[in-house]
């Protein structure tokens, strides 16, 4: 039987009947029956890296939050932090970007809680035994949590494609060993010395420091330290680093599933998801810029399947006009795939294909109007 994908649209033409009272209502729909009085609720959205504005807005936030109170849930904001220097590498520059970024008291009632500490080391082995892995590491924060309200902000993504629910459980709930885990030799950078300009933005920003520059200016990799996070790829701005590892993408994808498994076991009755189809940039919120949108913003869905969920996202995406002013720089057609175009190696549809192989969820939906 198909699962059931709620839809928020973005017309709003009096004050009772507005987007965030519809969003409400979602919220209400997917938390009933499920949510106890008293649940510690952990509010999984990221907050967005400095200089990016494409992260979802504290007053989507704050109506889910008020929901969760009005139900009887103690909620709390929560993300893990990030593996390369941005300013969410540790919990002290992690609190102070979502505080810079609107998420405090006064914008939305909730506290922010770092899911994986300080340093990224709280974290708690799950027994999965899957093709990839036979354990991952959760952040502790996310485990202990009694409920799992996941707020997507959906995007493209340089390896997975496509930046949906299961990449924000799979990758976004990791510690930073799990992050590592998944990302270690699905890439290894071969930088251009025809292209590269001896800028060093890769090296300031490679997590484990394998980059270096050689007595010519240019930069080299040093394989023994690489854990291929693709996040030289992000900065380099010549296009000194070259993106072709398809087949490499969807092992990245696979072990990202692996890891929602690893969240959603034990939680498959205490988890909903929204994900909110605005502001559909090319690059994830851990870019330090937001890039224009590839197509018109689309609506905001909720399900209690994350498979259902992401599906519909990529679909409805696939299915809109593609903007020309935009990094597709054509105007893309309904039914050309928007996210392959701007990241051609990542085909984002084994993620969700791979999850409905271990029976996260289903493929099938059935879109419901709010
Ligand atoms: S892919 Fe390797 S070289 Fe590039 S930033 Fe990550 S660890 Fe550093
Ligand atoms: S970011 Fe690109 S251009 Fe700059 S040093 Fe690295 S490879 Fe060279």
């Amino acid at each position: 039987m198909a699962s059931t994908v709620y839809f928020v649209g973005l017309r709003a033409e009096n004050e009772h009947n507005t987007v965030i009272s519809r969003l409400k209502r979602c919220a209400q729909r997917l938390l009933e029956g499920r949510l106890s009085s008293g649940d510690l609720v952990a509010v999984k959205l990221h907050f967005g890296e400095r200089g990016n504005h494409g992260f979802i807005r504290p007053i989507f936030v704050r109506a889910i939050v008020e929901v969760i109170r009005d139900m009887g849930g103690k909620p709390f904001l929560t993300d893990t932090n990030t593996l390369y220097t941005g300013f969410r590498h540790n919990a002290v520059d992690h609190l102070e970007t979502a505080l810079f970024h609107g998420f405090g008291y006064p914008s939305v009632p909730a506290p922010v809680v770092i899911a994986d500490g300080l340093r990224g080391k709280d974290h708690e082995w799950v027994e999965v035994a899957l093709k990839h892995f036979s354990r991952v590491s959760i952040a502790s924060a996310i485990l202990e949590a009694d409920f799992l309200f996941v707020l997507t902000h959906v995007k493209g993504h340089i390896e997975a494609g496509l930046g949906g629910a299961l990449k924000n459980v799979g990758m976004g709930c990791a510690s930073r060993i799990g992050k590592q885990m998944q990302h270690g030799g699905t890439f290894l950078p071969a930088p251009n010395e025809e292209k590269c300009i001896g800028c060093e933005r890769c090296i300031v920003h490679c997590p484990p420091k394998a980059l270096f520059l050689d007595a010519h200016g240019k930069a080299k990799v040093n394989p023994e330290l690489c854990i291929g996070c693709a996040e030289c790829l992000l900065y380099c701005p010549t296009g000194a680093i070259d993106a072709s590892w398809s087949a490499k993408s969807e092992i990245l994808q696979e072990r990202m599933v692996e890891y929602a498994f690893g969240v959603l076991k034990g939680k498959r009755e205490k988890a909903v998801f929204v994900n909110f189809l605005l502001d559909i940039s090319p690059d994830c919120d851990c870019a330090p810029w937001h890039d224009a949108s590839l197509v018109p913003d689309i609506g905001i869905l909720g399900s209690t399947d994350i498979v259902a969920i992401d599906q519909a996202s990529g679909d409805l995406v696939q299915r809109a006009e593609g903007l020309a002013h935009s990094k597709l720089g054509r105007p893309l057609l309904p039914g050309e795939d928007k996210f392959l175009a701007v990241h051609p190696t990542a085909l984002w549809q084994r993620q969700i294909d791979y999850a409905a192989e271990l029976g996260l969820g289903n493929k099938e939906y059935v879109l419901e109007e709010m």
